[in-house]
């Protein structure tokens, strides 16, 4: 069923507590813990507790938790420090985009310049 926990998804496993990871903060709805291979000084993923492919997919059954996780991108920006200097908030959606995993996952970066467009 649409949202169920995967047994085969790695994002589903750190829900649940079955896979370690630096959890940051966490609400009803959603667990944001730190990228493995960060690839900036704050490099955080948002991730909805509920299992949805990507982020459309999120939108389209749940949308209220989109909301969640972006008001939780402020709050990790914030107790982060970047929140003044500025991050940014990415859902890489479908493999030609650079999706691996396939839980919706919100990127926060920040921490240093971040050039426009990305790469
Ligand atoms: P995507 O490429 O799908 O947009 O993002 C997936 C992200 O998950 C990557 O940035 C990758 O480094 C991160 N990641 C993959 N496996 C793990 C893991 O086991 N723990 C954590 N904390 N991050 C992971
Ligand atoms: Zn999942």
């Amino acid at each position: 069923m649409a949202g169920e926990p995967q047994a085969d998804c790695l994002f589903c496993k750190i829900v649940a507590g079955e896979v370690p990871a630096t959890i940051v903060r966490e609400t009803a709805t959603t667990v944001a813990f730190r990228d493995i291979n960060p690839q900036a000084p704050t490099h955080v993923l948002i991730i909805p507790k509920v299992h949805h492919p990507d982020a459309a997919a999120l939108a389209a059954a749940e949308p209220q938790v989109v909301a969640d996780i972006l008001c939780e991108a402020r709050k990790v920006a914030a107790e982060d420090g970047v929140e003044e200097t500025g991050y940014r908030v990415v859902f890489n959606t479908g493999s030609g985009a650079g999706q691996t995993v396939f839980h919706a996952h919100l990127h926060v970066l920040g921490g240093r310049g971040l050039q426009w467009p990305p790469g």
